[in-house]
């Protein structure tokens, strides 16, 4: 049987996160009362005139540079007309062969080595309304009306249009991940998927591996969650690769990805170029960006994350690097260490304990969460969740949890183990005929017995001794 290459390219949407929007004064702003940012331009009332928001331009050439890409001299803003009760102007401004960022790359980290994806364009355009379906499932299927909010109409948005260069699902996600960090740390976008700040279409076809053809591809619309975008590609790689070894074709087409359904069902068939009758915006100028604000924007960009992962996985592994960075944590990470907590343990804390909590990174004092984590062999593991809970609140203070100590004292543990051990025989006979995975089992009973209170390490020294060898028969 032949194998074969997934080919996917990437289309990313992100909502600038300038005050006002692309073409007119009305503020952006998340879930205000429906129709309350408008105005005759945004609302499209005849003869208003659109005039181009200077930061939302600004902010498409930061994202651009750090994309690597070439910043256009001159770009120009055409209309795409198509008709939906979401377009009140019955065409979006966007842009279309002369795009202001070009010809760039993002270069993921991976575990051996890295891998540069191709930036087709990084161009500016502005969003639609936003249907709302009356339904209990917020679908169009089965609603019994439709409500348009014109408060999202005319917000600036960057189109990132990636090359057809990654061949897996997990690449797709990492570099995903890493853009949505780089967007954040550019302070351009809140790239938030939950709020639909950043969204994103996905790409699909296969080919014969080693061939460098270009097969029929579907898209996929609807990704909110990295995780979906994987699965979905996933699933759609074999869909593809099953019709072909059925000798079938694959349809150009839109799918629509539903993680609670098993299929992805087309949605409509893929428009051509030639039926949005694109022509330059006979209301706007073209965009001139002049060198001299080209440099200064480059030069308000730092360290990016792709650079920070490579480096900060010289000292831990890879995969740590690659959860740090891409979840906001490295700078934390750092401190701490500066602050003589063990590397591994740091990222650790970070990235399993801290994560969880939802707290702001910047709001942690690094020296009293230092001292937290240097604690938590000898403190209870109540105490330290609960101060890692309180960690980035402006009050916390390590010592109010670093004085909880665990019970570590072998005379007050050993009845309660023994106890366990009595009243669990059956499982103590399997540990010892080689079920070693039941020792957490018997920690766990103890902590629960000791009210979490119990120093979890000295409790399976002990069992173990108690114990004896666990050897399969
Ligand atoms: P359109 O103009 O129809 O939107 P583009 O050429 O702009 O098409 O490509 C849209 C996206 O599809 C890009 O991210 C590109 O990398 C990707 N793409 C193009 N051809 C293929 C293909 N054969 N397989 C997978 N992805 C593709
Ligand atoms: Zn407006
Ligand atoms: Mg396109």
């Amino acid at each position: 049987m032949a194998s074969w290459e997934p080919v996917i390219g990437l289309e990313i949407h992100v909502h600038l996160k300038t005050r006002t929007k692309m073409f007119c004064r009305c503020p952006v702003e998340y879930a205000a009362v429906p129709n309350s940012n408008t105005c005759p331009v945004c609302l499209a009332f005849p003869g208003a005139l659109p005039v181009p928001n200077r930061r939302a331009i600004e902010d498409c050439v930061k994202l651009g540079l750090a994309l690597d890409c070439a910043v256009a001299e001159r770009a120009v803003f055409h209309r795409k007309n198509y008709f939906y009760p979401d377009n009140p102007k019955a065409y979006q401004i966007s842009q279309y062969d002369e795009p202001l960022c070009v010809d760039g790359g993002l270069t993921v980290p991976t575990a051996d080595g890295e891998e540069r994806i191709g930036i087709v364009r990084a161009h500016l355009e502005e969003d639609a309304a936003k249907n709302v379906h009356v339904a209990a499932s917020g679908r169009i299927h089965g609603a019994t009306a439709t409500l348009v909010d014109f408060n999202r109409c005319g917000t600036p948005l960057v189109e990132i249009v990636t090359a057809p260069d990654i061949h897996s699902a997990d690449t797709a996600k990492r570099f995903l991940q890493l853009l949505r960090q780089t967007i954040v740390e550019l302070d351009v976008s809140d790239a938030e998927l939950e709020k639909g700040s950043m969204r994103f279409d996905v790409n699909v076809s296969v080919r014969p591996a080693g061939s460098d053809e270009l097969r029929t591809r579907t898209e996929l619309k609807n990704m909110n969650s990295f995780n979906f975008a994987a699965k979905g590609i996933e699933r759609e790689i074999a869909r593809q690769i099953r019709i072909y070894e059925e000798g079938g074709t694959v349809d150009q087409e839109t799918l629509h990805f539903d993680p609670t359904n098993e299929d992805s069902p087309p949605l409509r068939s893929k428009e051509e170029a030639q039926d949005y009758r694109y022509f330059p915006e006979p209301d706007l100028v073209p965009v001139h960006t002049p060198r001299d604000v080209v440099e200064r924007l480059r030069g308000e960009i730092g360290e990016l994350p792709g650079t920070r992962i490579r480096r900060i996985a010289d000292t831990l592994a890879f995969y740590d690097a690659d959860v740090l960075v891409t979840g906001g944590l490295d700078q934390l990470w750092a401190k701490l260490v500066h602050e003589g907590v063990d590397p591994k343990e740091a990222a650790n804390v970070l990235a399993n304990d801290f994560a969880a909590t939802g707290g702001n990174p910047n709001d942690v004092n690094p020296a009293e969460f230092a001292k937290l984590i240097k604690a938590r062999p000898t403190i209870t593991r109540d105490a330290f969740s609960r101060g890692v809970a309180t960690s980035f609140s402006g009050s916390f203070v390590a010592g109010v949890f670093t004085e909880q100590k665990a019970v570590s004292d072998v005379a007050e543990l050993d009845p309660v183990i023994d106890r366990i051990l009595a009243a669990n025989a059956g499982q103590a006979d399997a540990y010892r005929g080689g079920k070693e995975g039941l020792l957490g089992f018997f920690v766990g009973q103890v902590m629960k017995e000791t009210g979490g209170k119990a120093d979890p390490r000295v409790v399976s020294e002990r069992l173990r001794e108690k114990l004896g060898p666990s050897t399969p028969a």
